[in-house]
């Protein structure tokens, strides 16, 4: 499966007005697709799995910005600190703390988003609103990591008035925590919404990172 080139310049196209950046969901896909997409220009790549996303790293330019996006366990942390530019799902003040660790010891300071469940799907992943809070009071002090903004994802469903509602209200909750705890600031100003699926919704309710696999990569292939 090659990439589509068209899906690519109309995602872009549909970036310019709202000045959001894509990443591009390379998770699966072999490295040849990677190159493709930065021969186009692309420069930041999202990727699920440690190991794959340190092989894939090892093949690429070093101008390639990698961001993760899926679970990350506390004890895989220390692969990817000497080189992730920001990693998305960061939902506890243990992970949090070990990536702040971890990046200290190789002098940088990483972003990190927050992410909060916003879907009526049950998983064990996001922080509910009470949970992200309490997470902020705490991770002042953390000097290795910079809390750039949130992320989420919305239910999987067609119904758009739900998907609509649930990015919309993750906006709110930004723009409360970057009131309360970062005024003025320039940093929290990233919110990490859209998939191949609800991008558009996302960038009309404030999206300011896409998180796009499929639409550019083709349908994922998990055999
Ligand atoms: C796989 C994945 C995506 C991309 O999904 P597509 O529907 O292929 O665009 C986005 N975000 C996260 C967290 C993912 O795991």
């Amino acid at each position: 499966m090659a990439v589509n080139f068209n899906n690519y310049r109309q995602v872009l196209q549909q970036l310019e007005p709202y000045k959001a950046k894509l990443v591009a969901v390379s998770k699966t896909k072999p490295v040849e697709d990677i190159r493709d997409l930065y021969a186009e220009g692309q420069r930041i790549f999202g990727e699920n799995y440690v190991q794959e996303l340190v092989d894939k790293a090892g093949q690429l330019p070093q101008d390639v910005q990698w961001h993760f996006i899926g679970h990350l366990q506390s004890n895989k942390v220390k692969y990817i600190a000497p080189f992730v530019g920001m990693i998305h799902g960061v939902d506890s003040l243990k992970l949090l703390a070990e990536i702040s660790k971890q990046a200290l010891k190789h002098h940088r300071v990483i972003d990190c988003l927050l992410q909060v469940h916003i879907a009526t799907e049950e998983t064990k992943f996001g922080l509910s609103e009470t949970e992200l809070f309490q997470l902020l009071e705490q991770a002042g002090s953390l000097a290795g990591v910079r809390i750039a903004g949130l992320m989420g994802m919305a239910s999987n469903t067609d119904d758009e008035t739900q998907v609509r509602r649930e990015f919309a209200g993750l906006k709110t909750l930004h723009n409360a925590v970057k009131e309360k705890y970062f005024p003025g600031d320039e940093f929290f100003k990233e919110l990490s919404t859209g998939m191949s699926g609800d991008y558009k919704i996302a960038l009309e309710e404030g999206s300011t990172l896409v998180r796009i696999g499929s639409l550019l990569f083709g349908a994922r292939n998990y055999a």
